[in-house]
């Protein structure tokens, strides 16, 4: 092919997104209210809504668009990344408007809903029994000549920080009308750590003084290299949250940005998990549910200081994707994961306002 061919099929592509953005609408941004919380706001980014489920669509998108303007994406090339499901999904989707052979690499315990998803999408699923393998997987994709999309290397830089509707713009853009619109807090995970690096600079670029939190699973990389500023730092417990919770401090992670990291049990998120149905009538997953952990943690903290204010997390992807997990209570039962005691504290919590640490 032609360099200038080459062009003709890379401007196609970019239209092609181009277009898939303009058909698109944003997500929204619900409220709730909690009996012990007056006076403090909390807002839920609902980027479950997206056609691909999860806040990863925005991803996919911005590394295909990255791929194709560094000239790394041509025609009829395979697209491979490592991913814990809910990005491949959303790669595999844009792999198809593309027209473009896509495999992902996942860790063999990634819930079996997320992997038939990626598979209906006409994507591969290149399934490792570590979820370590994955990094070095992929890489072997690469170097058989696939574009490698590096979810965990580009994220943080394929997002435009500065607008282009990124969540952060939205976000703010959203919370424009309300009692507090510059919120106290946001609070998100860490899995690329894209969404987190993207939040606090655009929360600087617009000179807000907006603070932010990561809600991480108690024991990740991200929460220990935080606190030490330690990037070669590890964690010393697994979890079951998908998404977040990584065992390593990935490239994407900026802990200049962020301001204060939570630590979340998997029981509590569990717990929180369930608590977000009853009030949203709709199932979310398990990261969602971290959120609300450390949103409530820090609007005890805020109402104990006597603070009014706004709190906005995100609802990261829905609840249907973990039917044979994280909502089969066999399968908790299984895992070792009791969210009742959690339950209780949580519900303690929102009634009273008071931080209920867990059993
Ligand atoms: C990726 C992901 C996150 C974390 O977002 P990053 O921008 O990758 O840090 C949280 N929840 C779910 C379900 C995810 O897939």
């Amino acid at each position: 092919m032609s360099t200038i061919d080459l062009r003709d099929w890379t401007n196609e592509a970019l239209a092609k997104l181009r277009r898939e953005a303009a058909r698109s609408a944003d997500t929204h941004l619900l409220r709730l209210e909690f009996d012990g919380f007056p006076g403090i706001d909390f807002y839920f980014k609902d980027e479950a809504a997206h056609p691909t489920g999860s806040l990863k669509h925005r991803l996919a998108r911005s590394l295909y668009l990255y791929a194709l303007c560094n000239g790394r994406l041509r025609p009829g090339q395979a697209v491979v990344d490592a991913s814990s499901g809910s990005t491949a999904i959303s790669e595999a989707w844009f792999a198809r408007l593309l027209g473009l052979e896509f495999t992902a690499v996942m860790p063999a315990c990634t819930a079996p809903r997320k992997i038939a998803d990626v598979q209906a999408l006409g994507g591969r699923c290149d399934l490792v029994d570590e979820p370590s393998q994955v990094y070095e997987r992929a890489a072997w994709h690469a170097a058989q000549g696939a574009c490698h999309l590096d979810q965990f290397g580009l994220a943080e830089r394929a997002t435009d920080w500065r607008g282009n509707n990124n969540i952060a713009e939205s976000i703010i853009g959203q919370l424009a009308g309300e009692p507090h619109p510059e919120p106290a807090w946001v609070v998100c995970g860490a899995g690329t750590g894209g969404t987190s690096a993207t939040i606090g600079r655009y929360l600087r670029y617009r000179g807000l003084h907006t603070r932010l939190c990561v809600a991480d699973p108690l024991g990740s990389a991200f929460a220990s290299g935080w606190r030490s500023r330690d990037r070669t730092a590890v964690a010393d417990h697994s979890t079951v949250i998908e998404g977040i919770g990584r065992a390593r401090v990935e490239p994407g992670f900026v802990f200049e940005v962020v301001d204060e990291v939570i630590e979340v049990p998997d029981s509590a998120s569990v717990a929180a998990m369930r608590l977000l149905e009853e009030q949203l009538g709709r199932r979310y997953g398990g990261s969602s549910g971290t959120n609300l952990v450390a949103c409530l943690q820090l609007a005890a903290r805020m109402r104990e200081a006597g603070q009014r204010g706004s709190i906005v997390s995100l609802l990261c992807d829905p609840g249907e994707r973990y039917d044979r997990t994280l909502y089969d209570p066999q399968w908790l039962a299984r895992s070792g994961i009791d969210p009742v005691p959690a339950e209780a504290a949580l519900r303690a919590t929102l009634a009273s306002g008071e931080w209920h640490p867990y059993a």
